[in-house]
């Protein structure tokens, strides 16, 4: 119980920064036995964890540290695959510094229990075992769509399964995993670690129809015709524009364009070659996660220059502290105070440059956020041969939601009762995404979950 006083937080080793800005590799190793076990030791089993109550999963974080200081694998792979749908997956990509690690009672100083990577430890190492989550086989007369396999589809479907109820999945791409899949990069997040829960839950009797756009493919109604219940979780991933002069310029490109491209060339099909930036300058507008993404995906794809530009300071910056270390050590150059005013083209109509004028941050507004305010006078440029719009994302809001009633709000976010999360449509469910706006994969599983909860309930009663 006071290990905490002489073992010290140990983050996961890192691959060295020549060696990992080569692939696109993940860039954490793994928690070996004894490392994960004295990592467990350290957590002093509060009365009241907070950080069970911050994850959003509300994972049962004290108890499988302790089942794994206790070096009980099989009870810790239990504890953790219950509440949570993919606990290897969270563990990798959670930004544990705003979530549980946040409020660990040993961030004061002692250093927070590395609880993601304990979590990621714990999975891999159970897997490895043989250890597999169970389903039950389909064992209800009643069928779910859902339609988008991102972490919200892929949640739902994994509670519906347990619960023996069988589910079509319907999704657009050519690939299950929505953001998992075409979204976040390899380097945090290895596409076999999606795969593998795919094909757990094809195993456990989900009917998968991929290249299949409900709407375009196939209709909204014939899909609720032949379906009990419906889950929505398509997702928010409609770009925000900055309105720029010259934004339409040929080599102005979309995040998830770029990033959905690369996936696809590491997937070694088909992609769109005007993606390859070898030997080019490239410059990313935002300060998010996603614009991190592109940034170290541009750097290991061999771009000569990459620049970040973004409005405010690194402490203002939007996304993960560690995402920003991260792509600070691989060699991202970070051009702060810097507002983008015009995407300057050459005659030929070509992005050449962004003119962006310089910033200082001023009085705080209402929210307690200092405002940014523009230097008169001091614009510059910034030379390009590629610009990188990365500034979030709106919701999808195809026709077939106001079709069959189902209401979204002022931004296009779909209405949800937030207990049950159905929405305004009787026996049509929805989360993640596009109920939230663009969000976290740990809140997307948590919607499928408590949605998964709702039909269960609503079909077996
Ligand atoms: C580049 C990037 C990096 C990110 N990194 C992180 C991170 O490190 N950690 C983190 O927690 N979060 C991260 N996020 C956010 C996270 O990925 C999302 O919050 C999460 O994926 C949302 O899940 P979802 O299931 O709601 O939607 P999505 O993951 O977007 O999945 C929606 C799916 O629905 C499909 N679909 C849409 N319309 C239809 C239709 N009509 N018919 C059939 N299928 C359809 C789409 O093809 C897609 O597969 C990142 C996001 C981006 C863009
Ligand atoms: S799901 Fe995320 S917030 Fe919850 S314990 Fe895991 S890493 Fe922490």
């Amino acid at each position: 119980m006071r290990e905490y006083l002489t073992t010290e937080r140990l983050e996961p080793t890192k691959r060295l920064i020549v060696e990992r800005t080569k692939d696109f590799g993940e860039i954490y190793e793994i928690f070996n036995r004894d490392d994960a076990a004295a990592q467990s030791e350290r957590c002093i089993q509060c009365g009241d964890p907070f950080c069970l109550n911050k994850c959003p999963l509300h994972n049962y974080i004290p108890q499988w540290l302790k089942a794994i200081s206790e070096k009980d694998l099989e009870f810790a792979f239990k504890l953790s695959n219950e509440p949570s749908p993919f606990p290897e997956v969270m563990g990798r990509v959670c930004p544990h510094d705003r979530l549980c690690e946040g409020d660990c009672t040993l961030n004061d100083g002692h250093g927070a229990i590395t609880i993601g990577s304990v979590e990621t430890h714990i999975t891999e190492e159970g897997f490895k075992a043989g250890f597999k989550p169970e389903f039950p086989g389909i064992t209800v007369n009643k069928k779910v769509a859902v339609i988008g396999s991102g972490p919200a589809g892929l949640s739902v479907a994994t509670y519906l399964l347990r619960s023996g109820i069988g589910v079509t999945m319907y999704e657009s791409s050519d690939r299950a995993g929505g953001l998992l899949t075409y979204g976040i990069p390899n380097f945090k997040l290895d596409k076999k670690i999606v795969e593998r829960r795919v094909k757990l839950l094809e195993d456990g009797g989900l009917e998968l129809v991929l290249n299949c756009k409900v709407g375009e493919n196939i209709s909204f109604e014939e899909v609720a015709d032949s379906h009990d219940a419906m889950f929505i979780g398509i997702g928010a991933t409609k770009p925000k524009s900055a309105g720029l002069a010259g934004e339409q310029a040929a080599n102005v490109y979309d995040a998830m364009d770029y990033l959905t491209a690369i996936g696809k060339k590491n997937f070694k099909t088909d992609y769109d070659k005007k993606f390859d930036f070898k030997d080019l300058n490239i410059v990313v507008i935002g300060g998010g996660d996603t614009a991190m993404d592109c940034l170290r995906t541009a750097k290991r794809e061999g771009a000569r220059s990459v620049t970040c530009l973004y409005r405010r300071d690194a402490y203002n910056m939007p996304g993960s502290k560690k995402e920003y270390k991260n792509a600070m050590e691989e060699g991202v150059d970070f051009t702060f105070f810097a507002s983008p005013k015009e995407i300057v083209l050459d005659e030929s109509g070509s992005a050449i440059a962004v003119e962006v004028v310089k910033t200082t941050l001023g009085a705080k507004d209402k929210s307690g956020r200092q405002r940014m305010e523009e230097i008169k006078g001091s614009e510059f440029r910034v030379n390009a041969d590629v610009v990188i719009m990365s500034l979030g994302f709106d919701p999808l809001v195809p026709s077939f939601l106001a079709e069959n009633g189902i209401e979204t709000n002022s931004w296009g976010g779909i209405i949800i009762d937030e207990e049950s999360h159905e929405t305004t449509t009787a026996g049509i469910y929805a989360g993640g995404d596009c109920y939230r706006g663009a969000d976290l994969v740990v809140t997307a599983a948590y919607d499928g979950r408590e949605a998964a909860r709702s039909i269960a309930n609503s079909l077996l009663k």
